[in-house]
C-alpha cells in the first residue's frame, strides 16, 4: 500500500534499494535478478517478485528445471499484464521447487531457499523464494502459485501472508501448467491489504484462458471491512491431527475470534488420506499430460543424439529432476487403461465428494478456519520419502480440489520464534468475506 503512493524517483530509489539488498541476501530466494530497464520494459513500476513459473516478455522463465534452461518467454501473462497496467512491475524472478512440486524449494535446480527465520528449516514450497523474499524484506510483495498450498505453505513457514484466488478467478495464460485444473496465481505480500491490492489487480475475466470464470467481479479492496461479525467452522478431525504447536496457536486465534464477537461452529469432514490420495491422483494425472511437451522438440534443452526416440529420453531424462520424473510415472500410471478406473475415475468422485462436504459447511458458516500446515517450517532433510513431504499438505489440497479461496496469515510464533500460520477459506468467489475476516484475525 505504502509503495502505492510512492512517486517516480522513490519507486527508483527503491529498486534500487531493493536491488542491493538482493545482492547481499543469502537465502537463496532469487533464481536471477532482472533488475536491467532494458529487461523490464517498464522501469518506473513498483517492483513486484515473480515466481520462475509465470512468463514475462523477454526474460527466461525455466521453472528452476534444467530442461528449460535458456528458453526466453516470448510474451507476458495475462496476471504480468495487469500488473503494468496497475503501475507496478516484475522484479526479479524467486526460486521454486522444479516445476511447482514440492513443498521445501528444495528441489531447484539452482539450489534451496533458506528459511529468513532460520537458515536450517525450508522456507515451504514450492513458491519458496516468493515468501522467503518478501519475509526477508528483498521484495514488497510478490506472485505465487498454488495447486496444492504452494502459495498459502511457504507464506505460513516464512511469516507472510499468502492468498489462493477461487479457480478460474486469476487467468492462468501465460503461467506454465503443473495441473491445469487446480493452478491459480496467488499474491504473497506482508499484510493483509496489501494481499487484497494485488489479488485485485491480477483478477477479473480473461477471455484468453477458457477455464477464467466470466462472473461479476468487484474489487474487495474498497470495501474491506474488519469489523464484521462472522461465523467460523472449525473442522476438529483436520485440527486433531496438527502438532502440539500449531493446535496452541490455533486455539488462541479461536478464543481470539470468540472474544471479538465471531461466532465458532464445528463440523467434521473427509479423513485426510482420502483427500491425499485424490489430490496426488488428480495432479500428477494433468502434471504428465502438461510436461508432456517438454519433449526437446518444441521446448526443452535438446538432448540424445540416437533419433526420436533417444532424444526424449535423453532430453527428460537428463532435463527433469527426479520429483518430477516420478510424478509423470504416476500420472502415467493412473491414467493407463485397466487402471484409469480404479484410480482416476475414483479420485474424482472423491473430489466430488469433498467440494459437496465443504458447500454443506458452507449452509451454515461464512468462512472455515484452518491450520495451514501440521508443523512449523521442518528443517532440511526432515523428511525421508515423498510420501512424508506429501502427508504434510494434508490442510491445503482439498482447497485446490473443491477451487474455493483461501488466505494463509502469521498468528503466533513457536517457542523458538518460528512463524505459526493459520488459514481462513471462503465460499468460492466470496474473497471479500475472505479478506474482511482475514483482516479481523490478523
Ligand atoms: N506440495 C504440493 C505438491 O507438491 C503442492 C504444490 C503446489 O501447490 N504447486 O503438489
Amino acid at each position: 500500500k505504502e509503495a502505492l503512493t510512492l512517486n517516480g524517483e522513490e519507486i527508483e530509489k527503491l529498486r534500487e534499494d531493493l536491488s542491493s539488498k538482493i545482492k547481499e541476501s543469502n537465502i537463496g530466494a532469487y533464481v536471477e535478478q532482472l533488475t536491467n530497464k532494458e529487461v523490464t520494459t517498464s522501469s518506473d513500476g513498483i517492483p513486484i517478485a515473480i515466481k520462475d513459473i509465470i512468463n514475462v516478455k523477454n526474460w527466461n522463465i525455466t521453472c528452476c528445471s534444467n530442461i528449460l534452461q535458456g528458453y526466453v518467454s516470448p510474451y507476458d501473462a495475462t496476471v504480468i499484464k495487469n500488473l503494468r497496467n496497475s503501475g507496478l512491475s516484475p522484479f526479479g524472478r524467486t526460486n521454486m521447487d522444479e516445476f511447482a512440486m514440492g513443498s521445501s524449494t528444495d528441489s531447484s535446480c539452482y539450489g534451496k531457499t533458506l528459511n529468513p527465520h532460520n537458515p536450517n528449516k525450508t522456507a515451504g514450497g514450492s513458491s519458496g523464494g516468493s515468501a522467503a523474499a518478501v519475509a526477508a524484506g528483498i521484495a514488497v510483495a510478490a506472485l505465487g502459485t498454488d495447486t496444492g498450498g504452494s502459495v498459502r505453505q511457504p507464506a505460513a513457514y516464512c511469516g507472510c501472508v499468502g492468498m489462493k484466488p477461487t479457480y478460474g478467478r486469476v487467468s492462468r495464460y501465460g503461467v506454465t501448467a503443473y495441473s491445469s485444473s487446480l493452478d491459480q496465481v496467488g499474491p504473497i505480500t506482508q499484510n493483509v491489504e496489501d494481499a487484497a491490492i494485488l489479488y485485485d489487480i491480477i483478477s477479473g475475466h480473461d477471455p484468453l484462458d477458457s477455464t477464467s470464470a466470466n462472473v461479476d467481479y468487484t474489487p474487495v479492496t474498497p470495501n474491506l471491512n474488519s469489523e464484521r461479525k462472522l461465523k467460523i467452522a472449525v473442522i476438529d478431525n483436520f485440527v486433531e491431527q496438527a502438532s502440539d504447536e500449531i493446535k496452541q496457536g490455533f486455539e488462541k486465534a479461536v478464543k481470539a475470534l470468540e472474544a471479538a464477537g465471531h461466532e465458532i461452529v464445528h463440523k467434521n469432514m473427509l479423513d485426510t488420506d482420502k483427500i491425499l490420495s485424490s489430490y496426488y491422483i488428480v495432479a500428477t494425472a494433468e502434471a504428465s499430460a502438461n510436461l508432456s511437451r517438454f519433449d526437446g522438440v518444441r521446448y526443452g534443452n535438446r538432448k540424445g543424439e540416437g533419433g526420436l526416440k533417444d532424444m526424449y529420453t535423453q532430453t527428460k531424462s537428463q532435463g527433469f529432476g527426479q520429483e518430477v520424473q516420478k510424478r509423470i510415472l504416476l500420472g502415467s500410471f493412473v491414467l493407463s487403461s485397466g487402471y484409469y478406473d480404479a484410480y482416476y475415475i475414483k479420485a474424482q468422485k472423491v473430489r466430488h465428494l469433498i467440494k459437496d462436504e465443504y458447500e454443506n459447511i458452507f449452509k451454515d458458516a461464512d468462512l472455515i478456519l484452518s491450520p495451514v500446515a501440521p508443523t512449523t517450517a521442518p528443517e532440511f532433510g526432515s523428511f525421508k520419502t515423498s510420501l512424508e513431504m506429501y502427508l504434510s499438505d494434508i490442510y491445503t489440497i482439498s482447497v485446490n480440489l473443491a477451487g474455493l479461496p483461501a488466505i494463509s496469515l502469521p498468528v503466533d510464533k513457536n517457542s523458538e520464534g518460528m512463524p505459526i500460520g493459520l488459514q481462513l477459506i471462503g465460499r468460492a468467489y466470496n474473497e471479500q468475506t475472505l479478506f474482511d475476516g482475514a483482516l479481523a484475525l490478523e
